[in-house]
Formats: C-alpha cells, structure tokens, sequence
C-alpha cells in the first residue's frame, strides 16, 4: 500500500472489468461485441522521429465524408471511450455537477463519472423510451451531459431521431446531449449527425471498432458543432493519435473499405436475424431482447447454462440486468462462431442448482 492518500472517489471505485480483462479460457469470443472480420495490414514508415499531427487532417476529411459533416465537426479520438472521458473533463465540474444517463445502458458513462468525482442522475431506459422530451428533460434536472446509447448497449433499444431532436430542444441552454452511436452502422438511417447543424448543445459519439472491426487500434470520432469542440480541443493531449493509427484509419475510411464495411455490416445483420429464430425456439431461453446493434440480449432460464457455455469454451457476456443475473449477451460473430451458440443451445440443460 501507497501511504499517500487518495482522493476518496478513487479509493471506493471498483476495478473495472471490461469484457476483455476478465481472464477467460475460451475458443470463441463473442463477448466484446468485436467484429469477426479482420484484414492484415502493411505499414510504410519513414518519419515516426516526428510527432504525428494531432488531428490527422485525411482522416478527419475521410470520416467528415462518411458522416456527411464538415472536417470542423470532427475529432478524433482514442476510442470513443477517450470522447466520454473527453466530455466529463471538459464540462463537468468534479465535486459538482452530474451526468444523467438511462439505465441499464454502457458502463463507462458511470465509471468515468466516477473516476472524474461527477454525480449521476441514474434515470430508466422505459422513461427514455416512453416519457416525452418534456419529461425527459424535468427528469434531466440539472445535469450538465445527457448520455443517450443509441442503439443502447446492451439492450438494443433504439431511440428516433425526432426524439432526440425534441430532448435537444427542451435541453438547450442547459445540457450536452450526448448520443453514442457506437453500433450506428447496424441502423444507419437512425444517425443524429444531420441534426447537428441545428442544435448548439448536440454530441454524436462514433467509433472503428464495431462494424469497422478495428477494436485493436483504438480509434472513435467526436462529432460536434465546432463552438462544442473548441474547449475540448484545449482539454485533449497533445498527440492523442499515433501516426501508425492515422495511416490504418486513413485506409479503413477510403470508399472501398467503407462498401466493404457495409456488406459486412448486412451479413451480419442477416446472421442475426437466424440467431434471433433460433433463440427464440430454444428451451434454454427465456427472453430475447429485439433491437439493433451486432448482439443480442437474451435472458436464459438458468444461469448453470450461462457456467455451460463459459466451461466450454464459448465466452459471451454475463449481466444482471432489472435485479436479475440471468441475462446475457451475445455478439454476432462467424458463421461458425454462431454455430457454437446454436451447438450450446441444443445441449442438454445444466442442473438446477
Ligand atoms: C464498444 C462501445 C464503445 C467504445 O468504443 P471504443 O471506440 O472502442 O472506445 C462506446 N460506446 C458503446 C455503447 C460501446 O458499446
């Protein structure tokens, strides 16, 4: 032990467990929501003595492209991850204001809240769903960012633009609001990018690493309007983005790689949809959530199954969800992949316990 005294908000924070640390013996990973498609890439480098330039400007007019908005509206970042983190240590004041956000959704909403000593205004994912932009926004209070997961993780809900249209308008003046559209490319049509020329207190988090299947490198997009992205400009290192990164982003965002993206992104929508009937028949499970994103969430009958699975080498993710520790979800991974799921779902039962 340190004997140097921490701040109290880290001292009583839990090691975070994300679907990657955890050590796990397994032969088929559908626990991350990672893409099953991976391509080798070269590299051809002869200036890594400089510093890289902080905002590499191809890859910004590349993903501007993509995401029809202007190269001032975008920045990039390590992870949308580093966005979250990015948006608490821009406008948050520690000790002080809060964050809401709509549960069960993302996990590190509350872990960098947490990590930065910001409050939570914990509200329900049925009020987001079911209570109007008013009620939405009286529930808000006075938190200063509003974190809406669309479709959410890890329940697949997906919120309509006009709404987040209505929740930007009763929210302007008083908070951020932020949409991480991080599963965006499984729905594209559901994207809140064309409503940022509109609202002044509007964020689109967007990231490589689902259906771009770039989780390895670390990359994720801030998309603001520019006066939004000015102070967080003065708040992000130096160099966030390594030149070896810039050049594989720059790759994954020509026009072939992104056509290429796009039939990934129907295959495995299309593998989903089979996963989704047989889910539905099977013994073993209870409750299939429906919604969008490359994962299911299903609710088994008996959590031995979920121990089954694990034992066997199928390592998909665990969650107690609504007070019950029985759900669990499923990332859409290779046919053969699913083929294990399906092989686990027509084993026989785990005892009862
Ligand atoms: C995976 C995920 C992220 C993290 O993206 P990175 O770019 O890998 O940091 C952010 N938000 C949601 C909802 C996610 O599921």
């Amino acid at each position: 032990m340190s004997q140097i005294q921490l701040p109290e908000n880290i001292a009583s924070l839990n090691a975070y467990s994300s679907a990657k640390s955890e050590k796990l013996n397994g032969t088929t990973w559908l626990n991350a929501n990672e893409s099953p498609y991976s391509r080798r890439v070269s590299l051809d480098f002869e200036a890594l003595n400089r510093y890289p330039d902080p905002q590499p400007e191809a890859v910004i007019k590349a993903y501007a492209s993509y995401a029809g908005l202007s190269p001032e509206q975008v920045l990039m970042t390590r992870g949308a991850d580093e966005g979250i983190e990015l948006l608490v240590r821009t406008y948050c004041v520690p000790g002080q204001d809060k964050i809401a956000l709509f549960l069960p959704t993302y996990g590190m909403y509350k872990v960098t809240a947490d990590t930065h000593n910001v409050g939570i205004t914990a509200l329900e994912q049925s009020l987001l769903q079911q209570g109007s932009a008013a009620e939405i926004a009286d529930a808000v209070g006075n938190a200063k960012l509003v974190f809406i997961c669309n479709p959410n993780n890890p329940t697949g809900a997906t919120v309509s633009t006009d709404k987040i249209a209505a929740i930007a308008a009763a929210l302007k003046g008083k908070a951020l609001v932020v949409v991480d559209e991080a599963y965006i490319e499984f729905c594209e049509q559901l994207t809140a990018a064309s409503l940022l020329s509109d609202f002044d207190n509007l964020v689109v988090l967007r990231t490589l690493s689902k259906a771009f299947a770039l989780a390895g490198l670390r990359t994720g997009f801030t998309l603001a309007p520019p006066d939004v992205l000015a102070p967080i400009r003065k708040v992000i290192a130096p160099y966030p983005v390594s030149a070896v990164v810039a050049q594989i982003a720059q790759e994954a965002l020509t026009p072939d790689a992104i056509t290429q993206m796009r039939r990934q992104v129907s295959i495995l929508n299309k593998a989903k949809e089979k996963l989704t009937e047989v889910l539905g028949g099977s013994e073993k499970i209870a409750k299939v959530m429906i919604g969008e994103g490359n994962f299911i969430t299903v609710q088994v009958r008996q959590v031995n199954d979920i121990k089954q699975a694990m034992q066997s080498g199928l390592i998909m993710r665990p969650f107690t969800l609504f007070g019950e520790d029985n759900w669990l979800r499923i990332s859409i991974g290779s046919e053969q992949e699913l083929e294990q799921v399906r092989r686990w779902l027509t084993q026989p039962q785990a005892e009862q316990q």
